[in-house]
This record gives C-alpha cells, sequence and structure tokens, in this order.
C-alpha cells in the first residue's frame, strides 16, 4: 500500500504560535497557567495539557486564582480580553491574520460602516470579532441566512478564517447583489486554502483519505468534506486505533491530511500505525532507532574514524569499540526508561514502543552492562573506571540543561586518555568530530521540535526561547565551523577536501529538517547516521593516503 502524507497539514503558524506560549510559560513555571478556552479542537492535545497543570478558564468572571492566561489562536473580544486582564497576566495567542481581521472590524465601524462576516456563528473566532463591530456586526453561515439580514447601506464583508473559498464566494456575490453598497475583503486564511487545495490534488492520486482531527474541529470536518466530494472514500479520525486497518489494507493508495488544530505528534502516530502493519523496513528501522543501537552507532563510528587517523582497527582497539557501543547501549536505554514520561509529551510512538519493549529494554542493559565490563577489563581495566565516571555524571547532568554536553565529553574523555599528546591534524580532525556531535544533537532536537509536542525543559530549544530559526541558525554555523576547520587539513594534505562531503551532508540533513516533512520522524533520525557513516568511511580512504 502506498501511503502519501500531505506536505502541508497539522498546526498552522497561529496554532503553533499559542502553542509554544503555553510551553514557554511552562518552562518559566508561571503557574498557575490557564488557557481561555480549550487551546485547540484536539482532547489529545488537551489531554497532554492537563497532565501538564494547565488548566482552561471557560468564563472570564471566574474566580480562580490569578496566574498566566493565554489567549488561543481564535482571540476573543476586546471587553473580555479587559476583564481578563484585571486578573492575570495575559499572554496573547491570537494569530496575526486573525488580528488582522479584527482590525479590519474596528476599522469599518470606526468608519460608519456595518460588518458582515461570513462564517460559523457559534466559531470562538467569530465571536472575537463581533466583539469589534458594537452591534453592527452580522454573522452569514450559509444562504439561508441572507433573509435575515437588516437592510445593508454602506457595509464590508468579511470571511472566517478557515471558511471555505467557494461558499464565501457564492454567499459573498448573493450579498452584494441584494444590497449594493458593500464591499469584499477575502480574509480567508491562506493556510487554510492551500490545506484544502492539497487534498484536493491528493484526491486525484489516491483510492482513499485519512483526515485526522478533532471531531468538532471546523477546518478538519471541512476537509473531509473535499475529499468526499472528490468521490473519495474517507476516514475522519481522533486516533490510530480507529483506523478499521483490514479494510484499509485492501486499498492500492492512501493519503494522510490532518486539520490545523491537529498536532504533528499525532499525525506521526498514525503514519506510525499504518507502516508498522505494512513495511518490514520501517519496523527495522524503528528498533535500530528506539533501542538505542542508532545513537550508540553515531557515536562509536565517529570514535572509530578518529581511531582511522591515528592507530588502524586492531584486536585491542577491537575491544575498546565494544566496551565503548556496550557502554553508549547501557547510558540510551537507561535514559529511555527515564525519560519515558517526557517521550509521552513529545514522541508518543517512542513512548508507546518502549512501554511495549520494557522488558527487552531491561534485558539488554543487563547485556550491555556485562558486555561493557568484559570488553572493558579485556582492554584495560582503566577504562572501565573512566565509564562509570561517565555514568555517574551523566545520571547528574541528566534532567539539566547542560546535558547536551554529555555527548562531547565522553568523546573527549575518551580521546584525552588515550592520545594526551596530538599534533595539529589530530586535533583538528578532533574538533570536526565535535562539530558533527553538537550538530546531531541540534538536529534531532530540530526533529523532535517539530513533533509539535511539549518538549522537556532540559532541551537547548527551550534556552533557544522555542524559537526554531535560532535552532537552525545554529546548525549552520556549526556547518560553517565545520568547512572553515577543514582549511587548514587540506592546507596539510590535499586530499582531506574529502572532508568537505561531510558538511555537504550535513547541509542536506539541515535542508531535511527545516523542510519539516510531515509523520517521517523515524525516517529523519535514522538519517542521521549517514554523518558518522561518511566520517568513518572517509577516515578508511584518508589513512591511506
Ligand atoms: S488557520 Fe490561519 S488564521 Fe487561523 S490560526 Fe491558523 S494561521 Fe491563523
Amino acid at each position: 500500500m502506498k501511503i502519501r502524507i500531505a506536505k502541508k497539514a497539522g498546526f498552522c503558524m497561529g496554532v503553533r504560535r499559542a502553542v509554544n506560549l503555553v510551553l514557554e510559560a511552562l518552562n518559566k513555571k508561571k503557574y498557575p497557567i490557564y488557557t481561555y478556552g480549550p487551546l485547540i479542537h484536539n482532547p489529545q492535545t488537551l489531554e497532554l495539557l492537563n497532565k501538564l497543570g494547565v488548566k482552561i478558564i471557560k468564563d472570564f468572571k471566574n474566580d480562580s486564582p490569578s496566574g498566566v492566561c493565554i489567549i488561543r489562536a481564535h482571540g476573543i473580544p476586546p471587553q473580555e480580553k479587559e476583564e481578563l486582564s484585571k486578573k492575570h497576566e495575559i499572554l496573547d495567542g491570537t494569530c496575526p491574520r486573525v488580528l488582522k481581521v479584527q482590525a479590519l472590524a474596528k476599522k469599518a465601524i470606526s468608519e460608519g460602516k456595518e460588518v458582515v462576516i461570513i462564517g460559523d456563528k457559534e466559531h470562538a473566532e467569530i465571536k472575537g470579532i463581533l466583539g469589534y463591530c458594537q452591534n453592527k456586526g452580522y454573522v452569514v453561515s450559509s444562504f439561508e441566512d441572507l433573509k435575515n439580514l437588516p437592510e445593508l447601506k454602506n457595509y464590508v464583508i468579511l470571511s472566517q478564517t478557515t471558511q471555505d473559498e467557494k461558499l464565501f464566494q457564492e454567499i459573498s456575490q448573493a450579498i452584494l447583489k441584494k444590497y449594493l453598497k458593500g464591499e469584499i475583503i477575502n480574509t480567508i486564511c491562506k493556510a487554510t486554502e492551500v490545506r484544502q487545495n492539497e487534498v484536493r490534488n491528493l484526491s486525484k492520486m489516491v483510492s482513499s483519505i485519512i483526515v485526522i482531527g478533532g471531531k468538532f474541529s471546523a477546518n478538519t470536518n471541512r476537509l473531509a468534506e473535499i475529499a468526499k466530494k472528490e468521490g473519495k472514500k474517507v476516514y475522519l479520525i481522533e486516533k490510530p486505533e480507529e483506523i478499521p486497518l483490514e479494510e484499509i489494507k485492501k486499498e492500492k493508495s492512501v493519503a494522510i491530511t490532518a486539520g490545523a488544530s491537529t498536532p504533528n505528534w499525532l499525525i506521526n502516530e498514525v503514519v506510525d500505525f499504518l507502516k508498522s502493519h505494512t513495511s518490514k523496513f520501517y519496523l527495522f528501522l524503528k528498533h535500530f532507532s528506539f533501542l538505542s543501537f542508532l545513537h550508540s552507532f553515531n557515536l562509536v563510528l565517529l570514535f572509530w574514524g578518529f581511531l582511522n587517523f591515528t592507530y588502524p582497527l586492531n584486536q585491542k582497539n577491537f575491544f575498546l569499540l565494544l566496551s565503548l557501543f556496550s557502554f553508549l547501549m547501557l547510558k540510551y536505554n537507561l535514559e529511555n526508561l527515564q525519560n519515558l514520561r517526557s517521550f509521552e509529551f513529545y514522541y508518543s510512538i517512542k513512548a508507546i514502543f518502549i512501554k511495549k519493549h520494557e522488558k527487552l529494554i531491561k534485558f539488554l542493559l543487563l547485556f550491555f552492562s556485562l558486555s561493557c565490563a568484559i570488553s572493558s577489563i579485556l582492554y584495560h581495566p582503566k577504562v572501565l573506571a573512566l565509564f562509570i565516571v561517565l555514568l555517574i555524571l551523566n545520571q547528574a547532568l541528566f534532567r539539566s540543561l547542560f546535558h547536551f554536553i554529555m555527548e562531547p565529553l565522553i568523546f573527549t574523555a575518551l580521546i584525552l586518555f588515550f592520545y594526551p599528546l596530538f599534533n595539529l591534524s589530530f586535533f583538528l580532525i578532533f574538533l570536526q568530530t565535535l562539530f558533527i556531535l553538537i550538530f546531531l544533537h541540534l538536529y534531532f532536537e530540530s526533529v523532535y521540535s517539530q513533533t509539535d509536542g511539549f518538549l522537556p525543559s532540559n532541551f537547548l530549544f527551550a534556552l533557544l526561547g522555542y524559537k526554531e530559526e535560532r535552532l537552525y541558525k545554529l546548525m549552520l554555523f556549526l556547518i560553517f565551523l565545520g568547512v572553515i576547520f577543514t582549511l587548514p587539513l587540506i592546507f596539510i594534505n590535499k586530499f582531506f577536501i574529502i572532508l568537505l562531503l561531510l558538511w555537504l551532508f550535513a547541509y542536506k540533513l539541515y535542508v531535511f529538517s527545516k523542510n519539516r516533512p510531515l509523520g517521517q520522524i523515524v525516517y529523519l533520525e535514522n538519517l542521521s547516521f549517514i554523518l558518522p557513516f561518511t566520517f568513518s568511511l572517509l577516515s578508511i580512504i584518508l589513512s591511506y593516503v
């Protein structure tokens, strides 16, 4: 079965912005934290917020203790905002595009005009815009409502940002025909239009479409309606378990899309559910990554690559690599168990996997503890002492922001332990490996930040104020450093020019992650392997020249 995933689905800019405000408040521990109304129309995200202690205020007159109150992307009437601000610190998550519609309504009223809004009367966004209309705003949801409109003399027509383009055009033309002196201002958000057009295009390529989103989400339902109109079988689901697996397996091809309030982690769950039942290759990659083979091999390959520049692999070095690999499997799998609760908030498919394979992970812990002890002793007992110290340090830093230094620290400790006196070329190669390690850390964080989940506060991303641009700038800076520090190596030996290939691949990874492909988290994680693998390959080639 071919699975196509919409390029534009899930959280739109406005919703992501509002969710990030909650994240910031959580990170700064500004309790109590409230959202004025449910933050988004997605029950799963609301459940997570509830677990994190974020409460919902339904009425601005309520008597909840003072705290921080986040206004959701739909916006609210100005009167309610003023009342709320008397008691709470307001973090305004109103989407800038909704703010624009509110401003247009306010301007029209100040010019003595009336406002007609084409949208859903009950929707929070409409109620918010009406708050700026001083009783001169009218909502039209269907042709039926036209007869309820008063005599309009001078007016503007606005649209709900998630309104269907075709319906808006038809209704607004009908109003204009009835009352001549009106102005149409199309305020439909492009994000909605792009998603709807993509569903139309996807419908031409597949036999059925899965639409993920809250059953009460207007834009999710609209996507499902569009797919139905295109003659496709539609599965509107809130969670993967609702997919009729046996039925859908019979389909030749299926497309997946999601409403603007559906988080990417939920899209990942649905893709994972389908792929896990239809692709052996996907299952292999998932086990490779979730059981920590990927992360362990990444560091071992970098270390092995470095060894190739110093001493080629011999039997003794083999024990060193085995002990390092075992130590890393121990470290990462231990962290997996300890991180289980955090994964539930930002990497749900990994949380589900770990719960399911808890016994296997515990067995791996035991196995690699023994393997680490034996291989370390066979190499040199001092190595075992070093690993014990590193493991204790790792546990001490585990919940802190400095945990990200552990990989560079492990790598540096090993190098200094074995090669305390190295020359300029070794130093430059050592720097290359350090840059790769830090780059990979940032790359993983950028991939995890795309799940739209609630990231733990020990992420560097939290330190960067949850601003993705900063994360990407840092990644670019590391690529720049990598290239700059390759130049002296080329000066020493011209064959070192092939190391630039590494930074070309790093740039490719940067581009992949920046494009935010949906539902590809397992593939994106495994793509990281390309850097250590290339480094070790290049080190073999360069050790011969
Ligand atoms: S759909 Fe558009 S207007 Fe509405 S919250 Fe999202 S980005 Fe803003």
